[in-house]
């Protein structure tokens, strides 16, 4: 709470009642089960995939196709989470994420190990990520000094973010130091984003997105490049990338007049708040046969965790985001990994860790951090 400046808190405060409605709170907030990790491993484990190809056991799918150990290739992306805080409580949101999540932000510390532990690597981008990244206190140190060691940077901003009073000069800033925005937008249609995200928020994003194309941002200039995420807004599989991309462009210049530059679609993780819908809607059976059904064995070779290693807000080590909200962390002989120990040579031992969940990167073209894989 220390980290987290009271002005802050009270500017979240403010852009909730602005805000309207929420889909929901968070898990940890209810106090309900599936805060647990290990719970949401025991919901996921108790699945009967029993009539679907390798029992849907995600190590065996693997091994069939050769990979009896699967190790990570090359280090090309460091990951950071810098926390749970936020300024939404979006339904789908697989961090558990909101604006009461204040204890868990990275400190000033933690972040200064990320650097050092950076420093080690030869990786070319530094992922950032949250919660909304950009309200942690140490979010535009750690941005600059990335950018300082020549890396490419990556914000995935939620867009409504920008339209706090102190992030209002946010999209300059992003284009002075070269950052990629990697915006969530669950759709180009309000009905679809609010439904997922809350009242308010498809028009306060058109709002956000206009001040990022003021800034340059979303027009082709490969030094200000806009990416736009979406997810289903059910249990179903992300569509066509390409065809989305299409149509999301010509949806949003035309009624809306802004402009981005790519498109990537993901899909949802049977995670934390997602899982809960799942469990709530009576979805979570089906949806983890579609997940186990549609698996592309062309998608392993593109999978985050083989090419990043991502760091939590307290600083363990994780093969990706999704196992560091199970509490999978990176296994390492006789060692708890954690930044401060930071050691590429071991790391780049390992085994990855993987579970049921596995399926939702692996289904029909593939989810990973960049979008579909084989599009
Ligand atoms: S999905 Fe993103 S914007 Fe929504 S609550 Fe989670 S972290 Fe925040
Ligand atoms: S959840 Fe996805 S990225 Fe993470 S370990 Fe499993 S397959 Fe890899």
């Amino acid at each position: 709470m220390a980290e987290v400046q009271s002005e802050w808190v009270e500017a979240l405060k403010l852009v909730d009642v602005e805000a309207g409605a929420k889909p929901t709170t968070s898990l940890y907030r209810r106090r309900s089960p599936l805060s647990s990790p290990h719970y949401q491993t025991e919901r996921l484990a108790a699945v009967n995939l029993s009539h679907t190809p390798h029992q849907g056991n995600f190590a065996e799918t693997l091994a069939n196709q050769g990979l009896k150990t699967f190790r990570p290739a090359q280090l090309e992306i460091f990951q950071i989470n810098v926390g749970k805080l936020c300024n939404m409580t979006c339904r789908h949101c697989h961090v558990d994420a909101g604006p009461d999540r204040v204890q868990e932000n990275m400190d000033r510390d933690t972040v200064e190990a990320c650097l050092r532990a950076l420093d080690q690597t030869e990786a070319h981008t530094v992922d950032i990520t949250g919660g909304a990244p950009e309200l942690n206190p140490h979010f535009r140190y750690l941005v600059e000094e990335c950018v300082a060691r020549g890396k490419h940077v990556i914000d995935r901003c939620n867009l409504t973010v920008l339209l706090l009073p102190r992030m209002r000069d946010l999209p300059e800033w992003f284009a002075e130091q070269g950052v990629e925005i990697v915006c969530s937008l669950p759709h180009y249609r309000k009905f679809n984003t609010d439904a997922q995200r809350g009242d308010g928020t498809f028009e306060k994003s058109i709002e956000a997105l206009r001040r990022l194309n003021t800034a340059d941002y979303g027009i082709g200039n490969p030094q200000r490049r806009l990416t736009l995420m979406s997810n289903p807004a059910g249990a179903f599989l992300a569509g066509n990338q390409a065809k989305m991309e299409q149509e999301w462009k010509a949806g949003l210049a035309k009624n809306h007049g802004v402009g981005f530059d790519r498109l990537i679609a993901l899909n949802n993780m049977p995670i934390s708040r997602f899982l809960e819908w799942l469990e709530q809607s009576g979805n979570l059976q089906r949806y983890m046969e579609v997940l186990v059904n549609a698996y592309n064995p062309a998608t392993v070779s593109g999978l985050m965790c083989r090419n990043t290693i991502s760091v939590s807000w307290d600083g363990r080590l994780f093969d990706c985001d999704f196992n560091q909200m199970l509490d999978l962390e990176c296994q390492l002989p006789e060692q708890q990994p954690h930044i401060r120990d930071f050691n590429p040579k071991l790391l780049a031992q390992r085994e990855i860790v993987t579970g049921t969940h596995c399926f939702g990167c692996t289904a029909g073209a593939g989810s990973s951090c960049g979008g579909a894989i084989d599009a």
